[in-house]
This record gives C-alpha cells, sequence and structure tokens, in this order.
C-alpha cells in the first residue's frame, strides 16, 4: 500500500508543507506563515496544527503515514535535529526534532534545507540521480548542497557543503556569518543589487542610474534584463558575480568531481545567459578532466525542491521506496 510522508521545508516567511505519496507524487501542498515572534518558538505548534487539520480534512489516519522529513534554514545536525542557529527564524540550538518528537511517535528526519533541495533536484529534479552533484540556490542569498559518493555531504557537525560562505573578496562586503567576501553577499539578488548601487553612485549618468529613476526600485532581475539587451556595465556587473561563483564551483568540483552541477534559484530565471558564464569561468578554474564530464544545468523543481527532498530522506532512511 502507499504510504504518505510529511514533508516540510521551513524558511524565513513561510513553511511549506507537503503530503508526498513514496513515488514523489505531491497530493497536497500548502504553506503556513512563518511566525518569528518570539524568537521563533511558534512556528512548530502552528506547523504541526495545520498538518493535524490538514489530515483530518483528507481522512488520512496516523497509520497511514510513513514519517516526517524536515528542512530548516542555517547549520543543522541531521543526527541531533538540532538548528545550532537559523537568523531568519530567530532560532538558536533549537531542538527542532525534539520539538516534533513531543507531538508524534512518527520517525522525523532533518536536515538542511540546501541539502534538500538538493536531494529533491538530484531524485526528480535536474540531478537524475547522480552520486555526485552540486546544487545551488541563487536568492537573496547562495544556498547550496553537496552529494558525493552517493550520500549528502554533512560533515562533522553538519556544516558541509556550505559553498554560499566560501570566501572570494577578502577585502568584500560584510556576511551575515559575521564574515567578509563570501559567495553569499557577491553571487546573490542581494549582492547584485549592492553592486547595482555602487555603481551608480560612481556613474550618475549610466543607463542603470537612469533605469533605477525610472523604476524606484532596482532588482535583480532588472540588471539581467538591461545586460540582456546590450547594457555593458550591467554584463560587467553579472559576469563579475557569476565567475566568482564559478570559481567557487570550481573549487567545490576539484573537491568532489560532480558529473552535475545544478543552479536554481530566482536568479536561475535568466537562463543560458547565466549558464554560458557560469561555464566559461568553470573551465577557466577547473581541470579539463574535472569541466570536460560536469554539465551544468538549471534546476527543474522551483519551490517543490525542498519538500521532494524532504520526502526523498525519509524513503532513503527507511527503505520504503516505491515503484516510480
Ligand atoms: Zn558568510
Amino acid at each position: 500500500m502507499d504510504k504518505t510522508i510529511i514533508a516540510i521545508d521551513i524558511g524565513g516567511t513561510t513553511a511549506k508543507i507537503g503530503l508526498i505519496n513514496n513515488q514523489g507524487y505531491i497530493i497536497e501542498k500548502w504553506e503556513v506563515h512563518s511566525d518569528i515572534s518570539n524568537n521563533g518558538e511558534n512556528i512548530i505548534d502552528n506547523i504541526w496544527n495545520s498538518i493535524l487539520e490538514k489530515l483530518s480534512d483528507m481522512e488520512i489516519n496516523q497509520d497511514e503515514l510513513l514519517g516526517i522529513g524536515i528542512g530548516a534554514p542555517g547549520f543543522v545536525d541531521n543526527q541531533s535535529g538540532l538548528v545550532y542557529e537559523a537568523v531568519n527564524l530567530g532560532w538558536r540550538m533549537f531542538p527542532l526534532k525534539e520539538k516534533l518528537r513531543e507531538k508524534t511517535r512518527l520517525p522525523i528526519f532533518v536536515e538542511n534545507d540546501a541539502n534538500l533541495a538538493a536531494l529533491g533536484e538530484n531524485w526528480l529534479g535536474a540531478g537524475e540521480n547522480a552520486e555526485n552533484l552540486i546544487a545551488v540556490t541563487l536568492g537573496t542569498g547562495v544556498g547550496s548542497g553537496v552529494i558525493a559518493n552517493g550520500e549528502i555531504l554533512n560533515g562533522f557537525n553538519g556544516t558541509a557543503g556550505e559553498i554560499g560562505h566560501v570566501t572570494v573578496d577578502p577585502q568584500g562586503y560584510l556576511c551575515n556569518c559575521g564574515r567578509n567576501g563570501c559567495l553569499d553577499t557577491i553571487a546573490s539578488a542581494t549582492g547584485i543589487v549592492r553592486a547595482v548601487e555602487a555603481y551608480i553612485e560612481e556613474h550618475p549618468d549610466a543607463r542603470l542610474a537612469e533605469w533605477q529613476r525610472r523604476k524606484q526600485v532596482m532588482e535583480a532581475k532588472d540588471v539581467f534584463d538591461m545586460a540582456k539587451k546590450g547594457d555593458e556595465a550591467s554584463h560587467r556587473i553579472i559576469e563579475r558575480a557569476l565567475g566568482l561563483l564559478g570559481l567557487a564551483l570550481a573549487h567545490s568540483a576539484s573537491v568532489i568531481n560532480p558529473s552535475r552541477i545544478l543552479i536554481g534559484g530566482g536568479l536561475s530565471k535568466a537562463g543560458d545567459y547565466l549558464l554560458a558564464i557560469v561555464n566559461d569561468y568553470l573551465k577557466k578554474y577547473a581541470l579539463p578532466r574535472i569541466v570536460d564530464t560536469c554539465e551544468v544545468k538549471l534546476a527543474k523543481l522551483g519551490n517543490d525542491a525542498g519538500i521532494i527532498g524532504a520526502a526523498y530522506i525519509v524513503l532513503h532512511k527507511t527503505g520504503e521506496f516505491g515503484q516510480l
């Protein structure tokens, strides 16, 4: 009989929740607002109440459930289920697994959210079950997950594969981790907008400056649009950001020799234009033996990657995969 998995992907503004079967089919999905007041103490109660309501609406009994896969931002110990720190949620040394354990007897598996996105993409998205893969998500920050020899890399204390915090500009901007010039501060929507603002300050007559005056707000998407239309300054700003992404990916690829690198998140909507730049810089910085056998692709699952990955870890750990 098909069993159902509860898949949860907690983010700074909402938690995405899915009921997913053992073939990865999403039966139902919805979102719950992340209440970050009171150091995020209500988040788990809100999520759990909403799940109970949904299960009752859909007449699903607890014995039809296989387990819970849950992803959280920040540094996560997947054994103890402790979230060391998730700045966006106000969590510090937050015992995520224990909090859920108080509510249910179902098996619970906890992971970092970017790791889940990597596992989800590798299972049912653009990874196609690669044994060695790097997945990055370019949004307001840079998230990443690394799969080596078929397993997600967690490392000694859950901090492996944090490509967003690789230093690419030692004199660069301050990162939310407290250090300067992390990739996160450059190859993200935030980083690109900041680079544009700095450029406009120095070049008030540039086309970018004119665009900003007209639009009031400048978003990373605008910069990509301008670059695609041939604006040289926009292209240079993007090339620097993606070139440094290529540098960090080349270093990471030199360690694990992946067959696929996947790029997702809002910025990946720039499509082939973005892939071409990343590929150029990968070629420049990594050994031909590594680059020639590594395909750089756009991620496919969008916002569902996290919950699909959450279902995957439950199936992977319990061995209850259905026939695809
Ligand atoms: Zn950092």
